[in-house]
């Protein structure tokens, strides 16, 4: 029986410790390697698995040789040298093939049985290869049960090991992250060193059956060791290159982290939104101004469609972005609309990046409301192109959309009107600016109410305004006016005076009255001149003709001063009679203009352009100059004429020295008071809190007062009463008529007893004719003026005394 003698082997205590730590260290290293360069990309994974593979292959080859150091057989043992590099290649190639299905496969248990399976097989292999190796004079035995043990032992150890390095990474902590390394490094070298003991117990040396040592090829104990060391100090320079890289990946992880702490900080206290969506279109993060902006908190919205914040006129357009990802090329600024939790849409500016490739691709919008932005530039755009009053288009606006229409139609049809309210400047001037202000906006409402949705409406100055019809005939644009001028005539109400406004409207038609905005315009704006003159409140088509009359009015205008300074004016008379005794009783003073190219001008057609233009001031005053000096002279001669009327216009009225003004004339021309007489007309009278005091200051001083072309203007009966009048003109439209007209006929009749009943001389305007001078002497009329009796006469026709030599008659 060979059996080996227990005393023969015994093991080395210190290096039977050494080659379990060693054991132990090198998993350990191999774990580390493997663990901590799962993040690199697949090339460095193969070269990291192999160095993996390199450690504990070499720590499993190292620990077995170690083991067999210490084991002291009592006999020479040398190694077989091929055998002894195919332990090494066995271990090496096994641990790293392991270690490559750790690195590339997903950490499931099958890839974990499978690798087990690889380590298992490399430090059963290498064990019992590096066995084969030994050459001595005894031969092995083996227990097959123990060798049994030993290979489940290397299995199951490694087994164990692989799944605890598995859960490793998904630890947080440190401490714990590095106990679970050291864990399954113990784990690891239990298999090998636990496999090699156990495998070593079921091991038997049997001396007498001895192989031949054989000296020449054969690898002594000491070179073994000499082996052994060099494979520690490979396995200790391993470790010193994976510490450093991994101090180094230390390093960079944790400025990572920092680094990914900073990004998540920055996004989050963005101002603008930043929202990343993934391919299927749904939100996967959202920061903290996009909560702000869209009111959607981000566990609300987290895995939502983008349909949720973009309202659906633009879904299709962010679904275009989506697969084109043509806005992230562009690099460009989009503007669109977001939607707000609250239901309503923004304006918003998305800058859009993409990120990642595939199927992986997520969308990063960077999204800003730009609300204010927009509230501003409309601000701004209404400062440049609207009315402050009316909030209507501007006379800016108005030419640009006119010349863009244009632009645009080329042969449809468009029409402009040109519309002016009537005697707007005397509402202003009689009732202030706030009531014409009022006035001009209930005007602007009445017709923009008129107007379809497509026609444009702008206030082009004071109280102009034009409106374009588009596609619009010549029929539609006269329907439109006829209807405007209709609406616009209703009395207004405004602080419980009650105005009667009416308009002047003038239309031209595109492409006939021209073909470009200023000719349209232009043509629109005389025809309404020409309404205007012919007695206003209606509407005029333009026609080629009208163009010689604007250009009079231009040449008016320039003449006025001119002939102010020039002295080509003059007054005329015309004597206001006594119906019964046919006695002249006055004159009234009419201004005339010879005009050097245009002849004698009449006072209707310069009167409101030297208002318009102001030079009504310095002529009236000329006016009352000529006139006191006038009626002053034929006192002087005699005369039994007693008055002088002279007309007023509103503008000088309304001057704040106007009385003054009129005092300083009486005196320099030495006329009294009583022989002048003002006549003022109905729109003065219509503001009382001014006019009546003043009125009353010059009945004062001895002035007459007159009311001229009653029953024209705005004010009823019922004021009469309130106004210090000296006389009543009734006005020469109820005289044309009053003949055929019963109702003419009782106005005028009952005008007449009004008057004498509050104490008013009362006198009739435009008596052409017997028969209405029979008529007033019937109603008991005591004066009257008209061409019957004289038309307006030059001084040079009276005589000294201020006396007609005859009767004139027209
Ligand atoms: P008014 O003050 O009502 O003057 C009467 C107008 O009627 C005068 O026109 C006169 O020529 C005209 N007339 C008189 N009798 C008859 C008649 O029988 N038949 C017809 N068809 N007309 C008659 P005129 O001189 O052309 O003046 C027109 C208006 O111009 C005046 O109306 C007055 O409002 C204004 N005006 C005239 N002179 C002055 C002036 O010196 N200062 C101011 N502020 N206005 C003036
Ligand atoms: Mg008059
Ligand atoms: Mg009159």
């Amino acid at each position: 029986m060979n059996v080996v003698d227990p005393t023969y082997e015994s093991y080395s205590p210190g290096l039977v410790v050494l080659s379990v730590v060693i054991a132990v260290l090198a998993s350990y290293t191999a774990f580390h390697a493997a663990g901590r360069l799962k993040a690199s990309g697949p090339k460095h994974k193969a070269v990291w698995a192999m160095s993996g593979g390199l450690c504990l292959g070499g720590g499993i080859w190292s620990m077995h040789f170690i083991a067999m150091l210490a084991l002291d057989m009592g006999m020479t043992v040398t190694y077989e040298p091929l055998l002894l590099i195919l332990s090494i290649v066995f271990a090496v190639a096994a641990s790293w093939l392991a270690f490559l299905i750790l690195l590339f496969f997903k950490p499931r248990i099958p890839w974990h049985l499978l690798g087990a399976v690889f380590i298992g097989s490399g430090i059963v292999s290498m064990h019992y290869i590096g066995m084969a190796a030994m050459q001595m004079n005894a031969e092995i035995q083996y227990d097959p049960r123990l060798v049994a043990l030993s290979v489940v032992i290397a299995y199951l150890a490694s087994f164990t090991a692989l799944r605890l390095l598995s859960v490793v990474p998904s630890i947080q902590k440190r401490l714990w992250k590095e106990i679970g390394f050291i864990g399954s490094s113990l784990l690891m070298g239990a298999a090998i060193s636990g496999m090699h003991y156990t495998g070593m117990a079921g091991a038997s040396f049997d001396h007498e059956s001895a192989g031949v040592a054989m000296e020449g090829t054969a690898i002594h104990t000491e070179l073994l060791s000499i082996f052994i060391g060099i494979g520690i100090m490979s396995m200790l320079i391993i470790t010193t290159i994976v510490a450093v890289f991994n101090r180094q990946i230390e390093f960079k992880k944790d400025e990572l982290n920092y680094i990914d702490d900073l990004y998540r900080g920055i996004i989050h206290t963005a101002n603008d939104a930043i929202i990343t969506s993934n391919m299927d279109m749904r939100i996967v993060s959202w920061n903290d101004a996009a909560e702000r902006i869209f009111g959607h908190r981000q566990a609300d919205i987290i895995g939502e469609p983008l349909s949720m914040i973009i309202p659906s006129a633009y879904q299709k357009r962010v679904e275009y972005f989506h697969q084109t990802g043509e806005e992230v090329e562009s690099a460009s600024l989009v503007e669109l609309e977001g939607l707000h939790s609250d239901g309503w849409t923004f304006p918003l500016e998305l800058s859009f990046s993409r990120q990642g490739a595939g199927t992986q691709k997520v969308y990063t919008g960077i999204i800003r409301d730009i609300s204010e932005r927009v509230k501003q530039n409309e601000r701004i755009q209404e400062l440049i192109y609207r009315d402050d009053l009316t909030r209507l288009p501007n006379r800016r606006m108005l030419n640009e959309h006119l010349t863009h229409m244009l632009e645009q139609l080329s042969q449809m049809n468009l029409a402009v009107l040109f519309v002016d309210l009537d005697r707007f400047k005397n509402v202003n001037d009689v009732y202030g600016h706030r009531i014409g202000d009022e006035l001009l906006i209930i005007a602007a409402e009445r017709m923009k109410k008129h107007l379809r949705e497509t026609d444009f409406l702008a206030r082009q100055s004071g109280d102009e305004f034009v409106i374009i019809l588009p596609e619009s005939t010549g029929y539609r644009a006269g329907n439109t006016a006829h209807s405007l001028v209709q609406v616009l005539n209703e009395p207004v109400t405004i602080e419980k005076n009650e105005l009667f406004i009416s308009a002047s409207i003038g239309i031209s038609v595109y492409p006939e009255d021209g073909e470009t905005a200023e000719d349209l315009l232009k043509h629109a704006d005389t025809a309404m001149y020409k309404a205007k003159s012919s007695g206003a409140n209606q509407y005029f088509f333009f026609t080629a003709d009208m163009d010689e009359e604007v250009s009079k009015k231009m040449l008016l205008e320039t003449g006025l001063r001119k002939g102010i300074i020039s002295e080509e004016f003059l007054l005329y008379y015309q004597p206001q009679v006594d119906v019964v005794s046919g006695e002249i009783k006055g004159y009234e003073a009419l201004v005339r203009w010879r005009h050097p190219e245009l002849g004698m001008v009449p006072p209707g057609e310069f009167i409101p352009l030297a208002e318009e233009t102001g030079l009504i001031i310095p002529l009236g005053r000329w006016i009352l100059q000529e006139a006191c000096r006038q009626m002053a002279e034929w006192k002087k001669a005699g005369s039994t004429v007693t008055r002088m009327s002279v007309n007023i216009s509103t503008l000088q009225f309304q001057q704040p020295d106007f009385l003054n003004m009129v005092m300083e004339i009486l005196e320099s021309t030495g006329l009294p008071p009583e022989y002048l007489e003002i006549e003022l007309t109905e729109s003065i009278v219509q503001n009382p809190e001014h006019s009546v005091p003043l009125m009353e200051s010059i009945r004062a001083k001895g002035i007459r007062i007159s009311l001229d072309d009653f029953g024209t203007g705005y004010s009823s009966l019922s004021y009469l009463k309130d106004f210090p009048l000296n006389t009543l003109k009734i006005d020469k439209s109820f005289m044309d008529n009053i003949e055929d007209g019963q109702r003419e006929e009782a106005i005028v009749e009952s005008i007449i007893h009004m008057a004498q009943r509050l104490g008013f001389n009362v006198i009739a305007e435009g008596i052409e004719k017997s028969s209405q001078l029979s008529l007033l002497s019937e109603k008991a009329c005591q004066e009257y003026q008209g061409y019957y009796y004289s038309p307006p006469l030059p001084a040079e026709a009276m005589d000294e005394g201020g006396r007609l030599e005859k009767k004139y008659t027209s």
